[in-house]
């Protein structure tokens, strides 16, 4: 079997790969391996033998590099001849899943189906996942999880706050206001990180922009296209470009790396529809990170000293896939006594990649510690990022190696540093 139906990895994509092997050093699962399967090279010719009819589609070899391969890109972001892995990675995972559909069992479509069409694209139901949650870590219930097969997801979830950041058409008006912003809230940052929205909210604000949060958006989608469920991944992408169109706003602003290297690629989702595809290419425009936000707005320097040695843990979809990695430095370089000390290897993925850390446990816990050990070496006692994947999967490896290291978003450490003077209870 091979390549049928629309969303098909392009020859015109994998043709441009001249086996050069540049890739190979910034694989994370090649430097684990040292596999040239395991590597983009070798990816890249397992997709294109598939393309050309020498190799099956659902054979296990494919599938299983297929699904090894973090998505994360960073072979995109070194390769001379531009190969866009990403799309060619994606698109034979839709293959492979509109492949097995037929043959997969009632109880595995079901549990495939509430992953990620329920849970990821229900912003409500993942804040009652996430309530419950709660609740079983307060009254210890959690130590039952390993009876259920939920070990590893209950080791990896992080506390829960007592609150949650609802979209709820807030609007927050700043004097002499320089623009207007839509915050994105996404799925997984209003379960688990309401105090990053919060502070993302001030330090906006203290950027002279105004802010709305309207309720009728909702999650990017990246997690429905890493899977393979593109159809959905282009249901989720109409709801938010539809949102920002009604909002009025002039930049859609994410703090989450992962969901911005989505939105800002929702033009790719709708080749075939002209319409969407001009009306999504509008809207990934006017896409940025928070950090490129506060960083084009150049805020005078924080009055607070933060006095402590941060590391800062790259997400590959802000360095690989957006190619934003000066902003978040020189932002944390404006705090006052911080004293950043780069990680060996601090772009290379931490092995969380969306719910990658669920379906590759071994390989996920193997670039986990190579994470920490990086950390390890740096001796800094907080280590800042701008992805929730990457804070999950790093303050996760943190606990386990009984660190007392802590994980902060920018947004939360620029926040601290500027919430003193003028503006000190914004
Ligand atoms: S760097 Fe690019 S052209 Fe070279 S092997 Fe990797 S994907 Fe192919
Ligand atoms: S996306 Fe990441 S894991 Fe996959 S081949 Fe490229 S560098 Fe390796």
């Amino acid at each position: 079997m091979g390549f049928s139906g629309a969303d098909q990895p392009s020859p015109s994509i994998y043709d441009t790969c001249i086996r050069c092997g540049l890739c190979l050093p910034s694989c994370p699962t090649y430097l684990e391996t040292m596999t040239e399967t395991s590597g983009p090279r070798g990816r890249i010719s397992l997709i294109k033998a598939v393309g050309e009819g020498r190799l099956d589609l659902l054979s296990a070899g494919f599938r299983e590099q297929m699904s090894q391969c973090l998505d994360c890109r960073a072979c995109e972001a070194v390769c001379p001849s531009g190969v866009r892995y990403g799309q060619l990675v994606e698109t034979a995972r839709t293959q492979i899943r509109r492949a097995q559909a037929p043959g997969e069992t009632p109880r595995a479509r079901a549990l495939r189906r509430f992953l990620l069409q329920t849970l990821f694209a229900r912003i409500d139901l993942m804040r009652a996942a996430a309530g419950l949650l709660r609740f079983a870590q307060r009254t210890r219930l959690t130590s039952l999880a390993g009876v259920f097969g939920l070990g590893r997801a209950a080791k990896l979830a992080p506390a829960i706050p007592d609150r949650f950041f609802v979209a709820q058409d807030q609007r927050i008006e700043t004097s002499s206001s320089r623009g207007l912003a839509f915050l994105h809230v996404g799925c997984v940052m209003s379960a688990v990180f309401a105090p990053v929205h919060e502070a993302t909210l001030r330090m906006l604000q203290r950027a002279g922009l105004s802010i709305v949060v309207p309720r009728d958006q909702g999650c990017c989608g990246a997690v429905a296209v890493h899977a393979g469920e593109m159809d959905f991944g282009r249901e989720l992408a109409k709801r938010n470009i539809v949102a920002f169109e009604r909002s009025g706003a002039d930049v859609y602003v994410t703090n989450a790396a992962g969901c911005g290297s989505a939105l800002k690629e929702y033009h790719q989702l709708f080749a075939d529809q002209p319409e969407w595809s001009r009306r999504a290419e509008s809207f990934s425009l006017r896409v940025r990170d928070v950090t490129e936000v506060l960083d084009a707005m150049e805020l005078p320097a924080p009055a607070r000293p933060i006095d402590a040695t941060v590391t800062y843990q790259e997400p590959c979809h802000l360095a690989h896939a957006q190619r934003v990695s000066g902003a978040p430095r020189r932002l944390l370089a404006k705090i006052p006594r911080l004293r950043l000390i780069e990680m060996d290897e601090s772009a290379v993925c931490c092995g969380g990649a969306g719910i990658y850390n669920l379906t590759q446990p071994e390989m996920a816990l193997r670039l986990q510690r190579r994470k920490i050990a990086a950390i390890e070496r740096t001796a800094a006692t907080i280590v800042a990022t701008a992805n929730p994947g990457c804070a999950l999967q790093v303050a996760a490896g943190l606990r386990d190696a009984r660190h007392r290291t802590t994980v902060k978003h920018i947004v939360e450490l620029l926040d601290e540093a500027y919430s003193v003077g003028r503006d000190a209870g914004a």
